[in-house]
């Protein structure tokens, strides 16, 4: 799952990226609204992070732009404010949450797994066939049995969990696994789901990803 981040406080904005990546997602940094605004616009995000008070366009004017696009991506503010009104005046402008500065890391990230749930009916654990994915323990379990994952594994496995039969195209995945500094390489992408195979193929060969030739992959309940 892909973030953005738009805060102009060094501090806090690597503060957000170190711990969120840590996290297994992806993650870009603006340090201003009208960069903040462009990379909304450039990129695919699960969840936008966004500071109240930055330099040049305010927090307030980058959600209504975005939401001027009709986009419906997730906006949670960061803010120092937080008298009712502000917060009600933020709520208007389209996030769909705040959390007040300074917070602590995990109560961010609690508030990032509820709004990146809205729409689908899962708690914290996505499955296919014998396998099952804790998002909030981080684990993966096949027939019982943890398997051991690396952050992007988990975070690429977590994306084509979500779209479970669906197919994801190596664009989409791209996206939504990998950050900006990914360079065009997509055959890192083959590599990564060679590892799921083989970490995820059950004892009776059961292989539930399936390759969908030219276009991406699918996880499918076979
Ligand atoms: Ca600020």
């Amino acid at each position: 799952m892909r973030i953005l981040v738009v805060e102009d406080e060094k501090g806090i904005a690597n503060f957000l990226r170190d711990g969120l990546k840590e996290e297994g997602f992806a993650v870009d940094v603006a340090v201003d609204g009208k960069n903040g605004l462009l990379l909304s616009r450039e990129n695919e995000y699960d969840i936008i992070l966004l500071d109240w008070m930055l330099p040049g366009m305010s927090g307030i004017e980058v959600c209504r732009e975005i939401r001027k696009k009709n986009s419906s991506v997730p906006i949670i503010f960061l803010t120092a404010k937080d008298t009712v009104q502000d917060t009600v005046f933020g709520l208007e402008a389209g996030a769909n949450d705040y959390i007040k500065k300074p917070f602590a890391f995990d109560e961010l990230l609690a508030r990032i797994r509820v709004q990146m749930r809205t729409g689908s009916s899962e708690i914290s654990t996505l499955t296919v066939g014998a396998i099952e994915m804790d998002i909030l323990t981080h684990t993966v379990r096949k027939d019982n049995t943890e398997i051991p994952f690396t952050q992007k594994e988990f975070a690429l496995l977590e994306f084509l969990l979500r779209n479970k039969n669906a197919v994801c195209t190596r664009t989409r995945i791209i996206e939504h696994v990998w950050d900006i500094h990914f360079d065009a390489d997509t055959s890192v992408i083959d590599v990564y789901i060679n590892s799921l195979r083989k970490k995820l193929t059950t004892k009776d060969g059961k292989d539930h990803i399936q390759t969908v030739r030219g276009v991406g992959y699918m996880i499918r309940d076979v």
